[in-house]
């Protein structure tokens, strides 16, 4: 089965989360919050037919911009994607 393509990511502008610098975003980091059954931030049921959610609307998710791949660190490599989020 053919994976869904991917919507091609607006451009932006943000403060690199690493050294600072206004810069073009290359890379975002999203922190995804452990959800838990005891009060904890809890992921709406995915439904296919809705529309995905934005990561920045998302309660208690944090997201870190990057300028370049070297100020994304290597934490980088096993980061989440927007394909890996909800499914
Ligand atoms: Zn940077």
């Amino acid at each position: 089965m053919p994976r869904q393509k991917r919507p091609v990511r607006e451009r932006i502008r943000r403060k690199c989360h690493t050294c600072g610098s206004i810069k073009w975003v290359e890379h975002r980091q999203f922190h995804i919050p452990t959800f838990d059954s005891q009060g904890g931030i809890k992921i709406p049921t995915y439904n296919p037919n809705a529309k995905k959610p934005k990561h920045e609307d998302i309660k208690g998710v944090v997201v870190e911009n990057y300028c370049s791949i070297e100020c994304a660190g290597d934490d980088f490599i096993n980061n989440y994607t927007e394909d890996d989020f909800l499914r």
